[in-house]
């Protein structure tokens, strides 16, 4: 990423353009670029960043005013905008991040607009609501004067209205526990009166000196620096690295704290949003009230609820998802992005962006303090830190004084499973003996294995084939408790036959390694009588029941979790005190730039669930390479010592962060026409002399939905920007409709 130039603070007044001007106005379409409209000349002015509805050929298009009109299009062929829509101007700031994030990516400023103004119905007045109440609450009517007879069910309903605000007409019912029909009676008799309510949200104010636990001595240090940026307003990043367990939460919360109190507003972005009940719930220990959720979870009306609110200010914290970004935040104070080194925060489709690094941007657009939060901060930040561009902030140990877990290493060339009567076992000897004893002393155990469904690949003993996805370059993978095969990559699914497709062979398809499923018979057969669960995304189900299963599990009604990785976070089980991770080198194969740092990342923070409370808590980890260097640092605890030898490996390969890359991959269903297209990037590619071009070569994921797959790599010293590059590169081809070319600058998939 590069440096941002030039940063104000200040919203200045947005320019007005007078009736009759010529504006461009963004279109959030994903080819979207400027286009001329003006002003009607019978009509008031018009703001910069205003949104309007415009016509586009035959249909109308809800768009921005984004500055002066360019003037190419002839005058009289110019239209007027037809509505200025009943909606503040988008701020400034968004406006410039939205440029930003376009230039950046090389994506259509109207694509990034998109996600800027992703519920367009918030742009509109809120419909007004009709609600009925008491003409006079103090005084109850007098039914027999209007000639309306009593019964229980009026009586109910007026007991209602006599103690609540006036209400929809279903709501009143609901309360009152009768149809709506009666409500509606009293009304047409007089006896409720209707008004109308435009409804808006407005979410309670988190309390910021609502008493949150003491910090330890090292904890308030670095809460009050954190405080203190929030005090200054202005561009800031603080790496604040600490251990799982240390704190880092409640210190960043201080930081939350003192920006509402100063009425800013705080965004928080969090990696997966469906884990983040234990991380709300806590945020509810210390403010009182639950922040503001944005994700696309939420329903449509919510979506369109909580955008107003971020708008108009009501909104004061924000926990989303990494789109959340391009809220229009009115007065944003502070951004934190909590475990900073997620790959979830890449986005891979449509506009291709890290929300980590464009938080960083956001920040500096609007002088706004960013806090990065992580146990295993990435490589690229680390760096920026020992750059002196971020401040490192450092908490060493966990809280209470309860110690980091203990590491073994389980050497599986030397300690194979044994066999049992459910089948194949995937636990090694020492891992069954140490999850015996933790049950029987009433502890909770965590077997982790990153891979959900019963199996990876099914074969057939008989001929050899392997079930391959139809649209995808993989392997499909069985789903026991659904009874089906999915792809992994596409989604497609089907039965699991009982022949194999290619000889028609009964049963003669095998299982092929473990999915948790699997692992889940192992854990039945040796333990028949402690109760288990699989935790996996696809068995999770959504965020209430992923929030009630946290729930049990943390009030100890199950003994042992098998869980993939959405069990490795920020998740606090007191009682759990044994992690066994079953293929500890399962991400350390297929060539991905990232692959040891990442696998490293995630063992720590699996490591991290065990012993979070008063008991010790051990870790195992089975490994076929103990001597790998990513076993052997999670052993010795060495971590500088082992992103020193990341980082110098890619140092000497000058990749990132210390190169710069981008990827081209270029798709279509038409197999000759992506290859065509290839060729010719291929003869355009850029000659700079500090800048190589690998590829194209077919994408480890040669066919992905149907679509065939090639990828250049573009790969450029540091200091080299690539996006003019890239742009002129690609400004030299003309590349077919059936074929389509996507930029992923910084990529962090190379599949
Ligand atoms: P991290 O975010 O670094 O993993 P947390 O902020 O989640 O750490 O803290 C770990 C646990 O310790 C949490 O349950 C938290 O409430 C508790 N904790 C941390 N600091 C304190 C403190 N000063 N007083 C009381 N409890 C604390
Ligand atoms: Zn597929």
């Amino acid at each position: 990423m590069s440096e941002v130039s030039a940063s104000s603070a200040c919203d200045a007044a947005a320019p007005l353009y007078p009736p009759g001007a010529r504006v461009g106005v963004l279109l959030p379409l994903p080819l979207g670029g400027l286009y001329d409209y003006r002003v009607p000349r019978t009509g008031p002015a018009v703001a910069e960043g205003q949104p309007v509805e415009v016509p586009l050929g035959k249909r109308r298009e809800i768009g921005v005013v984004w500055g002066a009109g360019e003037g190419a299009v002839a005058e009289n062929k110019v239209r007027d905008i037809l509505r200025v829509l009943p909606a503040e101007p988008l701020p400034r700031v968004t406006r410039r991040f939205v440029d930003w994030v376009a230039a950046y990516t090389l994506s259509p400023p109207g694509a990034v607009l998109k996600m800027a103004i992703s519920v367009p119905q918030a742009l509109e007045e809120p419909r007004p609501l009709t609600v009925y109440g008491l003409p006079d609450p103090e005084n109850p009517p007098d039914l027999a004067a209007l000639g309306v007879k009593e019964t229980r069910a009026r009586r109910a309903v007026l007991n209602v209205a006599a103690d609540l605000p006036p209400l929809p007409a279903g709501e009143l019912a609901r309360e009152a526990g009768v149809s709506d029909g009666v409500v509606k009676g009293l009304a047409q008799a007089g006896v409720l009166v209707p008004s109308l309510v435009h409804p808006q949200l407005d979410p309670p104010r988190p309390d910021p000196d609502h008493p949150g636990p003491t910090l330890s001595a090292g904890q308030e240090e670095i809460a009050e620096d954190l405080r203190s940026r929030v005090r200054g307003h202005a561009f800031s990043v603080a790496l604040l690295e600490g251990v799982t367990g240390s704190g880092k939460t409640e210190v960043y919360f201080e930081a939350v704290a003192e920006a509402l109190r100063r009425g800013r507003q705080v965004l928080v972005l969090v990696p997966e949003i469906s884990l983040t009940s234990q991380w709300l719930s806590r945020f509810r220990r210390r403010f009182g009230v639950p922040p503001l959720e944005w994700h696309s979870e939420l329903t449509q009306a919510r979506r369109r609820d909580v955008w107003r609110a971020v708008a108009n200010g009501r909104a004061a914290v924000v926990v989303g998802a990494r789109s959340a970004l391009f809220l229009p935040f009115r007065d944003l104070g502070l951004v934190v992005v909590d475990e900073e080194h997620e790959q979830a925060f890449k986005q891979e489709d449509g506009v291709s962006y890290h929300a980590r690094d464009m938080a960083v941007v956001r920040g500096q657009l609007g002088s706004v303090p960013v806090v990065l939060a992580s146990a295993t901060p990435s490589l690229e930040t680390v760096l920026n830190a020992e750059s002196g561009r971020y401040d490192k902030l450092h908490l060493p140990e966990r809280h209470g004084g309860s110690l980091l877990p203990e590491v073994d290493v389980v050497d599986m060339r030397r300690m194979p499973p044994e066999k049992g009567d459910w089948g194949r076992s995937w636990l090694a000897p020492p891992v069954v003996e140490a999850v015996t004893e933790t049950l029987e002393r009433g502890e909770q155990v965590l077997l982790f294995l990153n891979r959900r469904g019963y199996a990876p690949l099914t074969l057939c003993r008989t001929c050899g084939f392997r079930i391959q996805c139809p649209n995808c370059t993989a392997w499909l993978v069985e789903h026991r408790l659904v009874r089906r095969l999915v792809c992994h990559h596409c989604g497609h699914s089907e039965p699991t036959p009982r022949q194999c497709p290619q000889c028609g062979d009964e049963d003669s398809l095998a299982a092929c390694g473990p999915g948790v499923e699997r692992l889940a018979e192992e854990v039945v057969g040796r333990w028949p009588e402690t109760r288990s669960v699989v935790v996996a995304s696809d068995t999770l189900g959504g965020p209430l029941a992923a929030a009630a299963l946290m729930e049990r599990i943390a009030a100890h009604e199950v003994d042992l979790l098998i869980g993939t990785q959405v069990l490795a976070k920020g998740l606090h089980f007191p009682e759990l005190t044994l992690v066994a991770v079953v293929d500890s080198d399962l991400g350390l194969s297929g060539g991905d730039l990232r692959a040891a740092e990442r696998t490293y990342q995630l063992l720590t923070q699996v490591a991290g669930r065990a012993g979070r409370a008063a008991k010790q808590g051990r870790v195992m980890l089975q490994t076929y390479q103990p001597e790998h260097p990513v076993i052997q640092a999670m052993v010795t605890g060495e971590t500088a010592q082992f992103l020193e030898a990341e980082a110098e490996g890619r140092r000497a390969t000058s990749m990132p962060p210390y190169g710069r890359l981008a990827a081209l991959i270029v798709s279509g269903e038409d197999e000759a026409a992506v290859d065509a297209t290839c060729a010719r990037l291929s003869r355009a590619a850029p000659r700079e002399a500090n800048v190589e071009v690998l590829g194209p070569a077919p994408a480890p994921l040669a066919m992905l939905r149907g679509r065939h797959r090639r990828r250049f790599l573009l790969k450029a010293p540091r200091g080299v920007r690539v996006q003019p590059v890239v742009a002129a590169w690609l400004g030299r081809v003309t590349v077919p409709h059936s074929v389509r070319v996507q930029v992923d600058v910084d990529p962090y998939s190379f599949l």
